[in-house]
């Protein structure tokens, strides 16, 4: 019997796009230069308002976000995502704001760093966050047509036979 599979590019998620919001450049072409060179695609604002307009336009799967930004600060930036989207948030705080901490998972940061930071932690941190905020439909059977693939028991099907 004739199996056609779906080409692998429709199968394969694309990698995941993480928005970088810095205001300082240097800080901000660090953690972009480890984060593609971890596999994630990046998109970077240097303010407030440029944060949210990226955050509408460009549909990140994580947000890093500072939390002193000119215009429109870091947790004024994480109120607003947070009455749109429930998008991963980790902010971006330093050592002397530990109120701003605080806030920050109140108003509904998934986690924080502390500055000065080590870019390995914050891409750790991206990917712990990422995994844990993977859709519940994740991991679910796929189906076309007559066809099933369940990526968790690692089985194919087809109507009720079972190729595997
Ligand atoms: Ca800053």
């Amino acid at each position: 019997m004739a199996l056609t599979l779906p080409a692998a590019d429709r199968i394969v998620e694309p990698m995941p796009l993480v928005l970088v919001v810095e205001d300082e450049p240097q800080i901000a072409e660090i953690l972009e230069g480890y984060l593609r060179s971890s596999g994630y695609r990046t998109e970077r604002a240097g303010n407030g308002s440029a944060a949210l307009n990226l955050f509408r336009a460009a549909h990140p799967d994580l947000i890093l976000l500072d939390v002193m930004l000119p215009e429109l600060g870091g947790l004024e930036v994480l109120k607003v995502v947070r009455q749109e989207s429930t998008v991963p948030v980790i902010m971006l705080t330093a050592r002397t704001e530990e109120l701003d901490k605080l806030l920050a998972l109140e108003l509904g940061a998934d986690d924080y760093v502390t500055k000065p930071f080590r870019p390995r932690e914050v891409v750790a941190r991206v990917k712990a966050v990422l995994r844990r905020s993977q859709p519940p439909g994740q991991g679910a059977p796929l189906r076309l047509g007559a066809l099933e693939l369940d990526p968790l028991r690692a089985s194919v099907q087809v109507g009720d036979t079972a190729l595997k």
